[in-house]
């Protein structure tokens, strides 16, 4: 059986695992967009705060890719996929042929294409090339602007102060981390990062940027000019789709899978960031970008891929942070629609500060914050994966913690 995965993140690496485990004598090709062996990208942000060197970041040993006998490609954007003659290419080469196809491709940073967007010092944040880019005369930085309050925004900010360069954070909604956790958790976080010296604005985004060749200044969205002279852009991800022929292979935001992790095409499956499948709680197609899932999701494509019919149960959108001395921990549905029959137990001691909030229907748990004292956030998200109703105990015990 000839394999190909496009993509050595996670998702790539432990599909690829999988099927040399499964198969001994597949033949197994990767490839891979970034040249650096594979590596764990939510730690990037601690080569920013200068605390480790990108060659600790590896998570497989230099000899990975021959001790599995997998075929690796690395530097090599895979620019079409001909679904009829189950090949791939890259730019005009020779196809490469594939019996099953995985794509793993992950996402891309969002853009801001307004006008000034590509004077230098204006960094995405989602490889390692690109932190190394921002390191570039770093000990020049004056005050850099963080765009968006996501867990991206948030590792960019904290990495940057570590420098002890003044930040300047711009939220458009009105508190951070607002697809995580919920009105009064994100006003506990923002007083947080306010009195551990972020400037933090909320209800506000760039417009513009203005400068020579590098940034100098951004126009902001209440009219007001901020002098800048790096600025980091964390609005969130987009699949990485751009290769994929659309009139063949189902795409919504991000490639269609079954729970086989296969696409509407057989033999060509996708896993991580790129894939959207069924989420746990909110039972629809649903994209939860985050390492765990996908190195699962890897795993199931992985195991159907080498012909073992395995399910994925499904994906569930999971954080924990650490933000100064608040430990956040969220998983699932936290922000309800209103009236949908959903039962919200919540608990606030500011003077601790200790929030917890759970959202359950039909006595199902469906989602939680825990904002400190989040030892118990483990065993919560194994009851909302297990979906029973809950015991009275153990609704007694939700109460109470
Ligand atoms: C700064 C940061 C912090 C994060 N923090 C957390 C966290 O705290 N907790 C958490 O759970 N998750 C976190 N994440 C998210 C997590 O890193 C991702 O969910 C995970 O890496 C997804 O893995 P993946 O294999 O699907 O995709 P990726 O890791 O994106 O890997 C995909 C690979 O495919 C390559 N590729 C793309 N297109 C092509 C192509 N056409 N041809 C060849 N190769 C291609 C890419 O270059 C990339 O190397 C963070 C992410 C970032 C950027």
């Amino acid at each position: 059986m000839n394999h190909v995965i496009i993509g050595n993140g996670i998702a790539g690496i432990q599909a690829a695992e999988t099927i040399r485990y499964l198969d001994p004598t597949a033949f197994i090709t990767l490839f891979a967009a970034e040249s650096h062996p594979p590596y764990c990208r939510p730690m990037i942000s601690l080569m920013l705060e200068g605390r480790i060197s990108s060659d600790r970041l590896a998570i497989r040993n230099p000899h990975f890719y021959d001790d599995l006998q997998i075929r690796s490609i690395a530097g090599a954007y895979v620019t079409s996929i001909d679904v009829d003659a189950h090949a791939v290419t890259i730019d005009d080469h020779e196809p490469i042929f594939f019996d099953r196809l995985l794509i793993a491709t992950g996402a891309d940073p969002r853009t801001m294409k307004i006008p000034g967007h590509a004077l230098n010092n204006i960094f995405p944040m989602r490889t390692v090339s690109h932190v190394e880019n921002m390191l570039t005369d770093i000990s020049t930085a004056r005050h850099a602007l963080v765009l968006g309050g996501g867990l991206v925004g948030f590792k960019a900010a904290y990495g940057l102060m570590r420098r002890n360069i003044p930040v300047t954070m711009l939220i458009r909604s009105e508190y951070p981390l607002s697809m995580q956790v919920d009105d009064i958790a994100g006003g506990m976080i923002l007083d947080r990062l306010k009195a551990n010296g972020l400037t933090v604005r909320t209800g506000i985004d760039a417009l513009a940027f203005e400068g020579d060749s590098r940034v100098r200044e951004a126009h902001l969205s209440d009219g007001s000019v901020l002098a800048c002279d790096r600025v980091i852009v964390g609005k969130g991800v987009q699949p990485a789709v751009g290769f994929i022929p659309k009139d063949r292979i189902p795409v919504d935001l991000g490639v269609l899978v079954n729970t086989n992790m296969e696409t509407g095409i057989p033999g060509i499956y996708a896993a991580g960031d790129v894939a959207e499948c069924i989420d746990r709680v909110r039972q629809c197609p649903w994209i939860n970008a985050i390492w765990p899932e996908a190195a699962m999701q890897g795993r199931v494509a992985g195991m159907n891929m080498a012909g073992r019919t395995v399910s994925y149960p499904g994906s569930l959108g999971r954080n924990v942070i650490r933000i100064f001395d608040l430990d956040v921990m969220t998983a699932g549905l936290i922000n309800p629609e209103p009236d949908d029959g959903y039962q919200i137990y919540s608990r606030i001691e500011p003077r601790l500060p200790v929030y917890r909030k759970f959202v359950l229907k039909d006595n199902r748990l469906l989602g939680f914050i825990l904002i400190n004292r989040i030892e118990t956030g483990g065993r919560l998200v194994s009851l909302i994966q297990r979906q029973f109703p809950l015991s009275a105990s153990e609704m007694g015990i939700l109460k109470t913690l």
